[in-house]
This record gives structure tokens, sequence and C-alpha cells, in this order.
């Protein structure tokens, strides 16, 4: 190899030595950098590390001047040095005084060398630091080179975080592997953890990066990319694709880098450094992982995760790690780290020791984000490249509530979040005392506050909050969190099962409302372009009449001898659920028929959630039992604007005029009617939302489990009357002041009531 003497081989072999001698860290990384020097014939190899304050300090040098490590410090954006460290990328340049970034540091006495190499010391994509060298003379190191450089630099980069240097350190300028971060995501949940970090996918720990025998690695990776091929095939094969839950598409991609020659050619040029193939493929997936940090791209940032995962694979592979080691013996207080998880997952985990979720995807509407607030553990989403900032055990501080999350906090943050949970800790106890309490305003209202459930775990709420029963039962949940249909015999017993926790409280059961946003992996999914007004719910349910035949008998026999309630989602036009109701009494017949014992009572009712029933009202309660609004979708839909995406979820009140008055109309119209109206979107489920439909009329409402006691102490306060008249003098208002937030929260206020 030209320029280098004995070239990568030699300089890791001769390294592990050095990393074996019994010497001070100081000493170690001093007699590193004479052997890179030496080994690829540079005058100067310098080693940066990165502060916890995000500036770079000088720990060691061989050719520039002694009397500056540990003084030169430079900021992360300053100089040659810098720029590999933002950019975690090498940067190879035969005039470095001619670059734009290049800055000049007098006391290190670098003004006369012309040829820089410096790449990033990277760890799981995160930069630690950065390791240079220099050439008096003009010289293009080759790729070769850089490839070397880069192979010592993960040696390094395993010293930094092993925690060595830390003792070299001035107080406050540690280095910056173990320093505390901030970052921040999606609020998922209405809860707060703190805990310690627990990775869903354990990260390979690897111990020997130095190959022995490099023929015999090369044959290590060929053989672990050729078992790794066959296991994605037959997993393809195999009807494991529905069982296992992963997408057909996602492993065929999987499949087609699996036999990328460039990926390929990558891995075993690295394992030609010198490097074991566990190693190798370490070295690649951090590049990967540091690319795709920076990479804005989403379709690209994707196949760069693809890669990832493939890398992770390849790993386990190689070292023969089993996939989640820790998932039955969770520590106390876990905080679960992943890039992304389905639901089941989730439930896998032991419930009584975990505490909190954070991933890298997982917005407010996924599965596993709606297990996570059925759980009632801290969630938060969306947190660029969590699994690579907090390693197994790290302290950690979950926010499901703003959505932040400090991994390693300092003393000050954990302290202040100790003071949160307590001061929430003391209100749940407050609430607490409020749960065998009638839910009656002030002034004499009944009003019944249900809750929305879906999930086994969702259960034991009904008992904790004291609440009237179950408002809307999502029974999609259900087909979400497991790995194939549910058989009728399964959803029968999760019925019995709901019934039973519920003691003769109402238990409403929303037929399944699968599409849209709802996805089951294991069915077959169409391309639509919109899938929120697409094949959805009960349209899905009366073109594919076995389905929802086979839940509503489900239904009915899991209620015999009792009371049932079965709701229709997304009902559009009276014709529907004429359709839905009339399948329901062909149902009954049936079992009468086979002799079977059939509920004592069966009530029909619908969502509405669809603004075209509100044109259909009258007809439609003519024939319902029962009508539950579904503010979720029906805002969404009146606006014209998607419930998921951030931009425009919040761009328009709920508490303005427009809504307020189809809402009224509703509660109006059902009352005409003599028929019962619940409203279970999570409109209700805010105390300020609750004020505002009590004025208009309604009194029942199905929240979130959790919203049950704040949402209470405010009504056992409140005087409806007064509510009522205000509301009805602001509904008159010319539209140009549209929301009535500004003066509801100031009604509140005036009248001691909390929101
Ligand atoms: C709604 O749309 O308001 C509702 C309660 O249903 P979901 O949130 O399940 O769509
Ligand atoms: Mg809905």
């Amino acid at each position: 190899m030209r320029g280098a003497l004995g070239g990568p081989r030699v300089l890791l072999r001769r390294l592990r030595e050095v990393m074996a001698e019994p010497v001070s860290a100081q000493e170690r990384l001093d007699k590193i950098v004479v052997l890179i020097a030496a080994n690829m014939v540079a005058e100067v190899c310098s080693v940066y590390v990165l502060r916890v304050d995000g500036t770079l300090e000088l720990y060691a040098t061989e050719g520039l001047n002694r009397q500056a490590v540990h003084l030169t410090v430079m900021r992360s954006d300053e100089g040659l040095v810098g720029l590999v460290a933002t950019e975690a990328s090498p940067i190879n340049l035969n005039d470095a005084q001619a670059h734009p970034a290049f800055s000049y540091r007098p006391e290190t006495g670098e003004e006369i060398y012309r040829s820089f190499l410096g790449v990033p010391i990277l760890r799981a994509g995160n930069t630690l630091g950065v390791l240079v060298v220099q050439n008096r003379a003009r010289r293009t190191y080759s790729e070769e080179e850089v490839e070397a450089l880069q192979t010592t630099a993960m040696v390094l980069a395993e010293m930094i975080a092993s925690g060595e240097l830390t003792s070299l350190a001035q107080p406050g300028a540690e280095p910056a592997v173990r320093r505390p971060v901030h970052v921040s995501g999606a609020a998922l949940t209405d809860a707060i953890a703190l805990g310690h970090v627990v990775l869903h996918e354990p990260r390979v720990v690897i111990t020997n990066f130095i190959a022995d025998d490099v023929q015999k690695e090369l044959r290590r990776l060929g053989v672990a990319i050729e078992t790794l091929r066959a296991e994605l095939d037959l997993m393809l094969e195999s009807g494991e694709v529905a069982e296992g839950g992963e997408h057909r598409d996602v492993l065929e991609a999987y499949r087609m880098f699996a036999h990328d020659r460039g990926w390929v050619h990558k891995l075993e040029e690295a394992v030609l450094t010198g490097l074991t193939a566990e190693a190798a493929v370490e070295r690649v997936q951090s590049d990967t992982r540091a690319r795709m940090l920076r990479q804005t791209d989403p379709y690209l940032r994707e196949r760069l995760h693809d890669f990832d995962d493939l890398a992770h694979r390849l790993q386990r592979q190689l070292l023969g790690y089993d996939h989640a080691p820790t998932r039955d013996k969770l520590p106390e207080h876990a905080i679960i780290v992943a890039r992304s998880m389905g639901p089941a997952a989730l439930l896998d985990y032991d419930r009584n020791r975990l505490r909190g979720l954070v991933l890298e995807e997982g917005g407010p509407n996924s599965h596993v984000a709606i297990v996570a607030r059925a759980l009632g553990i801290a969630a938060v989403g969306e947190v660029p490249n969590a699994t690579g900032l907090a390693d197994p055990g790290d302290a950690v501080i979950v926010d499901g509530v703003t959505g932040d999350v400090h991994v390693r906090p300092t003393p000050d943050m954990e302290a202040a979040y100790v003071e949160r949970v307590r001061l929430r800790a003391r209100r749940q106890l407050q609430y607490l005392s409020l749960r065998d309490r009638p839910s009656v305003t002030k002034d004499g209202q009944p009003i019944t506050l249900m809750i929305n459930a879906g999930l086994p775990v969702d259960l034991p709420h009904i008992a904790e909050t004291g609440a009237a029963g179950i408002g809307l039962f999502r029974t999609e949940l259900q087909f979400m969190v497991a790995a194939q249909f549910p058989r009728t015999s399964e959803q029968l017993a999760l019925y019995r099962n709901v019934l039973d926790a519920a003691g003769g409280k109402p238990v409403v059961f929303r037929t399944l409302d699968i599409g849209g946003d709802k996805v089951l992996p294991y069915m077959r999914n169409y391309e639509e372009e919109n899938p929120a007004l697409g094949w959805r719910a009960i349209r899905l349910g009366l073109d594919r009449p076995g389905l929802l035949r086979s839940q509503v008998r489900a239904m009915l026999r899991a209620a015999s001898g009792r009371e049932l309630r079965i709701m229709f989602p997304m009902v559009a036009v009276v014709h529907e659920f004429d359709e839905a109701k009339g399948l329901v009494e062909r149902e009954l017949t049936h079992l009468r028929r086979h002799g079977h014992r059939l509920p004592e009572r069966v009530e029909v009712g619908t969502m509405l959630e669809v603004p075209a029933l509100l044109f259909q009202l009258d007809e439609l309660l003519e024939r319902v039992d029962f009508l539950s609004v579904g503010s979720n979708d029906l805002l969404q839909f009146l606006f014209a604007a998607d419930r998921g995406n951030a931009r425009v979820a919040n761009r328009f009140d709920p508490l303005s005029v427009p809504v307020l008055r189809v809402l009224k109309m509703i509660v109006d119209r059902a009352d005409a009617h003599g028929k019962s109206v619940t409203l279970c979107g999570e409109l209700a489920s805010k105390p300020i939302g609750a004020l505002a439909l009590v004025a208009l009329g309604y009194r029942a409402f199905s929240l979130l489990p959790s919203a049950v006691g704040p949402v209470k102490a405010m009504l056992l306060d409140l005087d409806a009357g007064k509510v009522e008249r205000l509301v009805a003098s602001l509904m008159t208002l010319p539209l140009g002041s549209a929301s009535v937030r500004a003066k509801l929260t100031a009604f509140a206020e005036a009248e001691g009531l909390t929101l």
C-alpha cells in the first residue's frame, strides 16, 4: 500500500498490543498517535475529543506542539477538524490551507502542513471526536489510507465510550459520550416517567475488533451473508411473513439489499483493513447511520434504515445473539428505547416494570402509541437517533406530556422532574377521592362519564376511574395488536371478558374500524390515494360481510342473557345503517334458530363522524337506538384537515362557532327524537371541551380513562346553567371572532374551575 508502512493490518495488530498494555490513558493515547503517524508516514497525527460543551479538545498529538495538548479547544463549527465532526465524514485534502474552512491555531504550529486527512470518530452514528493525520508535502491520501484511519478511529471510539479518558478531563469538559442529552419528539401519552434505558433491540457488543486471520474473517462474513440471504428467502416463502407481522415489502427490500454488490463490497473492504467480520459490519453500519442522520429525503432515509436493519441482522448472525435477551428479565423502572415497534411487542414486556417508551418512529396515531396510552406509560415518538443516543442502563426521563426526553439528565433536571411526578401523583390522589362521588354539576345536572377502551389492559380503568361504563369499545385494537386475524372464538372471549369486567355497566361495542390509518399488517393492503376517505370501517364491513357477520355473532354470543350495544363506524348514509342493522337481525335469527341463548336486549346505534349524516339526522334518529359523536373524524372531515398531520391538525379550533353550531344541531335533534347522544371523541377528554359540550346540552361523554378525574373535578364545581347562557350568547357573535376558547377560559377562571 502506497505511503503506509506495513499497511493497516500491521497497524491494527500493534494497536491491539497497545490497548492491552497496563499504562495510563494519556500514555496509551500518546503511543497510538505515534503508531499511526509512523504507519501512515505522516508527520502529524492528532486526536480531538468532542466535549460535553460541544467543543473539540486536542487530547494527543504526534508532530504538533505537545504543549497544546488539553489546551487547544475549538468550537465544533471551527476549522477543518470542526467540519469533519459536524459532517461526520472524512475530509481528504492535498492543500488544506486553500480550503475555506481552514483556521490557523498558532499554538499548535500547524501552518507548515499542507496535506490533511481527518476522519470522524464514530459510534452508533454519533461523532465522539476527530482523528487527523497531516503531511508537510502536498499529498493525496489513498482510499486505503482513508479506510485504515477510519478503522483505527473505531478503536478510539470504544476507548472514549469506555470512559477511560474521562479522568483526563477538566470537570464540566468531559468527553461528550456520556453527556446529558435533551431531545424532543412527539408527545404520545399523558404520563411522565423516570427510569433506565433498555434497548428493544440490544446493540450487539463487539469485544474483538482486530482480526487474527483476515482470510478466516472473510470466510465468516461470506457464510453469514449467505445464511442471512437464505433466512430472508425462507421468511418470504413460508407463511411466516403474516405470522411475524412483518410487511412483505420490507422483507423484499431487505432481500434486494442483501444481494447488493456495493454493500457486500464495502463489508469485504472493511475486513481487508484488518477488522473482524463483526467489526467490519459495525464500521459500515456506523457510516450508514451517520449518513442517515443527515439525510432529509424521507425515501432515502428509509432505505438507509433498511441497510441499518440488515447490518443488525448480519451482526446477530455472526455473533449468535438472540433477539431480545432482556424481555423477560426487565429491570425495575424500565424505559424501552427502540427505532420502531409493533403494538404486540410492547405488550410482551412486563407491565409491572415497564415505565416508558422512546421511539425513533411512531407518531401519535401509530398503533404502538395507542397501546402505550392504554398501558398508561410515558411515551415519546419521532425522536431522531434515540437508539444511538442512549446506552443500556442510562438514566432517562420521558415526558409523554411535552414530548421531551432527557438522557443522562443533570441532577437539577432530575430534581425538577421528581417534583413534577410528585405533584401529578398528588393530583391523581385527589381524583381518586372523587371516584365514588356522583358526577353531577353544582346546579344538579347529572353528567354520564364513561371511558374509551379497546384492549384487556384497559379494563381495570373502569373500576379505577369509577366510570359509568365503556362508551366506546374499539374492537379493531384486538385486530391491530394481533399477528393474524383473531378467530371468532378469540373475539368472543375478549367481548365476554369486557362485559364481565364492566359488571353490568353498559358497554358500547363498535364494529371493526379498520382501513384508513388503521392497517392490519396481515391483511392485503390496497394502495389508496386518500385512505381516510377510502375503503374503511363499515364500507369494508358491508362489502366483506363475512368479517362483520362473524364479529357480530361473537358479540351476540358473548352477551347472552345480558344487554348488548352495537355501534357502526363511519356511516355516511342511512342506508348503510339499515344494511348493517339487517345483518345484526339476521344473526339474531340464526342464533335463535340454533338454540343459543340470546342477549336480553340489543341496542343498535351509530357513530356520527361523516358530515353527510348531518343532513339526514331526522331519518337517522328514527332508526337508531343511540348516537355517538366521533368528533375526531367529524372535525377532520368538516375542516378537510387531516387529524394526523401536525401542520394542519391545530389550524382550526374545535371551540369555534361553526363547530359549536354543528354539535348543537346534533344534540337538539337527538333530544327532539328522544334518543341518547354521547360524544366519544377526544374533545370531551379536555375539561374545556367538556365545558363547552355541557353548555350545548350534551349530558354523556366517553373519555380517555386519564381524563375522567380532571373532567369530573371541573363538572362538580360547574354551574351548567351559567355556562349554557354564556355559550348561547357567544354563538350569536359574528363569525369573525370564531373561537370562543378565550371567553370560556376566562369564564372558568372567574368561576374557579380547573381546566
Ligand atoms: C372519533 O372519530 O372521534 C372516534 C372516537 O373514533 P376513532 O378515534 O377511533 O376514529
Ligand atoms: Mg373515528
